[in-house]
């Protein structure tokens, strides 16, 4: 399982898509895909291998975008099919989210948001927790980092998870427990993935996130770290 994501001044697809080729190693069942087009995000994910996803997305979504991520899948909530493949929605369509690993108290959460009138199409624990994200954002009224933050403190499991937020389409969230995630900066434009072989042709400055970190990478703007746990974040 992988992830790979980029916003800076390159178009993402063939970035993401390379990336992805470079994590197959890892091991997956499912990909897919979200790329901000400077006004919409265009999905497309698919059961298989990240040529099936290639050949899906050059069929059926516009793949322009500076701004994008891409995941392989090893499924653990919900069975390998194109639904359950990340990257998964929140209920607005505003956040988009990719994750390796597993929120074990899933299902708890799952039944509070049902509660809330929240609505899932897969059977995942992610698309769990990109809902958290976004009934934290909207309660608490606070920006995505915090919100991530937050949502992250009533999860228990492990996760790499990149989040972004269509409303807001200069930033990346990005956080770590258990699962790797490296940072690559380069000259206004920063990669993200699961070790540093998608972006190693790029820029040889790497941030590796230790567990329990996560970063607010935002274009133009230096990188911030900050401790899930106990780093306030504005
Ligand atoms: N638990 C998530 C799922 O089943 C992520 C799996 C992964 O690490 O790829 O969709």
């Amino acid at each position: 399982c992988g992830i790979v994501g980029y916003i800076g001044h390159r178009e993402a697809y063939p970035i993401i898509i390379k990336g992805l080729r470079r994590l197959e190693y890892r091991g997956y069942d499912s990909a897919g895909i979200a790329l901000y087009d400077g006004k919409e995000i265009n999905l497309s994910k698919t059961k298989g291998k990240v040529e099936d996803l290639k050949n899906k997305a050059d069929a059926s979504i516009s793949t322009v975008g500076t701004l994008g991520m891409g995941h392989t899948r090893w499924a653990t909530h919900g069975v390998p099919n194109d639904i359950n493949s990340h990257p998964h929605y929140s209920n607005s369509g505003d956040l988009v989210i990719i994750h390796n690993g597993i929120i074990e108290n899933y299902e708890s959460i799952k039944k509070e948001l049902v509660k809330r009138g929240y609505t899932f199409q897969s059977d995942t624990d992610t698309e769990v927790l990109v809902n958290l994200i976004e009934e934290v954002k909207k309660q608490e009224n606070v920006k995505l980092g915090k919100a991530v933050q937050i949502a992250l403190n009533e999860v228990v499991g492990a996760y790499a998870i990149a989040v972004f937020d269509k409303q807001k389409p200069d930033e990346i969230v990005v956080a770590k427990l258990g699962s790797p995630l490296a940072i690559g900066v380069g000259e206004n434009e920063y990669f993200i993935a699961s070790d540093a072989s998608p972006f190693i042709e790029y820029t040889n400055n790497a941030v590796y996130l230790a567990d329990e970190e996560m970063a607010i990478i935002r274009l133009g703007k230096e990188i911030k770290l900050r401790k899930i746990k106990d780093d306030a974040i504005a």
